[in-house]
C-alpha cells in the first residue's frame, strides 16, 4: 500500500505574488498567507506526502536563474518547516521551447501539462494514485493531474477561468484542502 500524496503547483497556488507583481521570480517577490500554511499542515496531519511541481520556463527566457529558484525553495521550505510542514520534493521545469537561452530552450518531458515531474517523483516514492491529488490554478495543472491519474482541484487565486479537467474548483488553497479532506 503506497502513500497518498498531494502535488502542488507553486505560483498563485501555494504562494502569492507580493504587492502588484505579476510574476514570482525571487525570494522578495512572494508571500504565503498564514492560513495557507495551516492548510498544508492539515494535509500533513492527514498523512499526505506533499510535492511542489512548478514550471519555471522563464529561466529559458533569462528572467531568472536556477539559483533563484533554489533560493526561493529554500526560503519557502524554512517558512513551512517552522510550522511542521514538510515538502518531500520541490521539482521544477526550467525549459521552454520558445525560450532564447541554451540549454533550456528545448521541448522537454517535464513541462506541465506533461507528466514528467509527477512520473519522476513516482519513481522515487510509492504513491497510491487513486488516493492522490493535484492542486493548481491553471488548466495545465489540471490536465497534468488528470493525465497522471490524480484527482484535481483548481484554485481561483490565479487569473484563469474554470478548466474542464478540474474535478473541483475552489476559491483558494484553504478551500481546496477542505474539499480534499471532505472527499476522503
Ligand atoms: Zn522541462
Amino acid at each position: 500500500m503506497g502513500s497518498r500524496a498531494v502535488f502542488l503547483d507553486r505560483d498563485k497556488t501555494i504562494v502569492l505574488p507580493k504587492g502588484g507583481e505579476r510574476y514570482i521570480y525571487r525570494v522578495e517577490d512572494f508571500h504565503i498567507p498564514d492560513n495557507f500554511v495551516e492548510a498544508l499542515k492539515q494535509l500533513v496531519d492527514h498523512d499526505f506526502l506533499l510535492f511542489v511541481i512548478t514550471n519555471q520556463g522563464r529561466i529559458a527566457r533569462g528572467h531568472l536563474t536556477e539559483n533563484d529558484v533554489h533560493e526561493l525553495h529554500e526560503c519557502l521550505d524554512n517558512i513551512l518547516k517552522e510550522s511542521g510542514v514538510h515538502i518531500s520534493e520541490f521539482e521544477y521545469c526550467p525549459h521552454n521551447p520558445r525560450g532564447t537561452l541554451y540549454p533550456y530552450n528545448i521541448v522537454c518531458e517535464c513541462r506541465k501539462p506533461k507528466t514528467g515531474m509527477i512520473d519522476s517523483i513516482r519513481g522515487s516514492y510509492e504513491i497510491e494514485t487513486s488516493d492522490s491529488w493535484m492542486i493548481g490554478d491553471s488548466y495545465i495543472d489540471m490536465l497534468a493531474g488528470k493525465k497522471a491519474g490524480l484527482r484535481t482541484v483548481q484554485v481561483l487565486t490565479g487569473s484563469e477561468t474554470y478548466s474542464d479537467y478540474a474535478d473541483f474548483v475552489e476559491r483558494d488553497l484553504v478551500k481546496a484542502v477542505k474539499r480534499i479532506l471532505e472527499e476522503r
